[in-house]
């Protein structure tokens, strides 16, 4: 058997400081995570129950931000990334972190005006989220040199200006939550990738601004709207 054509390239992490990649497989996106961006978006600031959606893993980039077709309205939402080395199903808690490879900043771009229609109609959301290159995040951290960042500033400027400011401590699902839960629905491999969500702040964006995020203990990312 032959393939019509070469399969499409598999979407690789850089690691910083070395030459090994994580070869991603898939990306899970949580909503709502912080209480003051759910306000902001106009639900209830309560813990409800975690729901994810999905991004395509050639999402992911590491450049610049083309701002994409079929919208007037595209918000930045600066998140945390943790990207998994190991797999499983129904993983503890407890145990959770073990999984877990490394971290990196990284931007959940979205069509917001395309997602608001989609919500409205109770339709699905990718027309709004898995838009091309709507990821762009920094190299990845492995977590045996930082650790695993459960608390510190989480911020995104654009144009110098401060738009998003958090904290990590102030996610409604911590970390080993998400991989937790996300197990019991979906079996996880190695190269899964999870965006934890995004502070209150979100707002749109237009061709030539300059996103800064930063996410303390994991890094920088500067990302230009071409
Ligand atoms: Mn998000």
């Amino acid at each position: 058997m032959t393939d019509l054509f070469p399969p499409a390239a598999v979407t690789r992490f850089p690691v910083d400081g070395s030459d090994v990649t994580l070869p991603i497989r898939r990306v899970y996106c949580i909503g709502r995570n912080y209480a003051a961006h759910a306000v902001e978006m106009g639900h209830d600031p309560d813990k409800e129950p975690p729901f994810f959606f999905q991004k395509n893993p050639d999402n992911v980039t590491f450049g610049d931000f083309p701002y994409p077709v079929e919208t007037s309205d595209v918000h930045h939402e600066v998140e945390l990334v943790v990207a998994l080395s190991k797999g499983g199903t129904n993983i503890p808690v407890e145990t959770a972190l073990d999984h877990v490879f490394g971290y990196a900043v990284g931007l959940d771009m979205t069509r917001r005006d395309l997602q608001g229609e989609a919500k409205k109609l109770g339709r699905p959301w990718e027309i709004g989220k898995a838009v091309e290159k709507s990821a762009p995040c920094s190299p990845l951290v492995p977590a045996d040199r930082i650790g695993h960042p459960a608390s510190g500033a989480i911020w995104l400027k654009v144009n110098g200006e401060m738009r998003q400011e958090g904290d990590l401590n102030q996610m409604l699902w911590k970390v080993p939550e998400m991989i937790s839960i996300l197990s019991r629905y979906f079996t996880l491999q190695p190269g899964d990738v999870i965006m934890t969500g995004t502070p209150a702040g979100v707002g749109p964006v237009v061709k030539g601004d300059v996103m800064q995020a930063h996410v303390e203990g994991v890094g920088d990312l500067v990302v230009t709207v071409v």
